[in-house]
């Protein structure tokens, strides 16, 4: 039913009735609610834009939050890059000095890391530059610690060898001279021959005493040769390995044989005075590379400084050697 109004007529001095079509009406109410979802969508913009929801408040803190921890992350990996790089130091400086070994190419160690673009994903996000500046740091870390344990396990295996080569270079004297009536009787270097009486080159040192005396094996090794001859008479060959081998000569007898594996210390033989020889001793050469080093700088190991100098500077017995 159509709503009825009345307007006043200036002329009639009367109310005309005013009929409204229904076509007006709903156009009015068409723009009232026009009007309305307008003003709605008005507040509404402003709410999403200015007020946050409880939801996006907590993420909001979250995401602070955990941009904070990032940010300490950060911090923590410098600190730790220190670390790494104080333990790269001290293994190029310090410990591949102490093996004679070469250190670790620095291009190894700052080699890349594989990959065109591994942070292209962390490109697109929020504080891209603080996430790849952190992953990098990680991967750079990841990769040095890597390098560096791979370099301990190669000092590891340098300690073996060398606790193996200190074992086996020559280092102490093949007879002990505790026992008074052993002395060294003869030195390294050119000496009157006793028996062809010319100066002639002696290549090891002379231990005179009593036969039957325990001669020693100065270092760890193998027994390359057990053999009489007119010259060095009953003797014995030890290859240390290392360029190093010994030769012991004119012994009254042998307990080793050849192939044998003998360790320092252990009695490879008498004193005898066997062979080409003037007097009971036990003649000893030190050989690095198969020529004869002076053997006095090999027994290191179990003579004081005081009785090293003293058998260093102990005068050989009329200048002659005893072989
Ligand atoms: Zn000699």
């Amino acid at each position: 039913m159509a709503k009825i109004r009345y307007q006043f007529n200036k002329e009639t001095l009367s109310y005309d009735k005013i009929e409204i079509s229904f076509r007006k009406k709903a156009l009015n109410w068409l723009t009232r609610i026009g009007t309305s979802i307008l003003w709605g969508a008005v507040i509404a913009v402003i709410a999403f834009t200015y007020i946050d929801s409880p939801k996006e408040a907590t993420l909001k803190e979250e995401n602070a939050q955990l941009l904070a921890e990032y940010n300490i992350l950060n911090k923590e990996l410098d600190e730790l890059s220190e670390v790494i790089t104080a333990l790269e130091h001290r293994d190029d400086n310090m410990y591949r000095v102490i093996f004679e070994s070469d250190p670790i190419d620095p291009s190894i160690r700052q080699g890349g890391i594989g990959g065109s673009d591994r942070y292209a994903i962390l490109r697109e996000m929020n504080n891209s530059e603080l996430l790849i500046s952190t992953n990098e740091k990680l991967d750079r870390l990841t990769k040095a610690a890597y390098i560096q344990s791979k370099s301990f396990d190669e000092i590891e295996v340098m300690v073996k060898n060398k606790i193996d080569m200190l074992a086996s270079i020559p280092a102490i004297l093949p007879v002990s001279l505790k026992d008074k009536k052993v002395h060294k009787s003869s030195g390294f270097g050119y000496r009157i021959h006793p028996i062809y009486k010319t100066r002639k080159f002696h290549a090891g040192v002379d231990f005179s005493g009593p036969i039957g005396t325990p001669i020693y094996a100065t270092g760890n090794g193998k027994v390359i040769k057990v053999g009489t001859d007119s010259g060095y008479g009953k003797h014995v060959i030890i290859d240390h390995g290392y360029s190093y081998k010994t030769h012991y000569a004119h012994m009254s007898a042998y307990t080793v044989k050849r192939g044998q594996k003998v360790k320092r210390g252990e009695i490879i033989g008498f004193l005898g005075n066997s062979g080409r020889s003037t007097g009971p001793h036990c003649h000893y050469e030190v050989l690095k590379n198969d020529i004869a080093v002076n053997p006095i700088n090999y027994f290191f190991n179990d003579l004081t400084p005081d009785e090293y100098e003293k058998l260093v500077n102990s005068v050989d017995e009329a200048g002659q050697s005893l072989d």
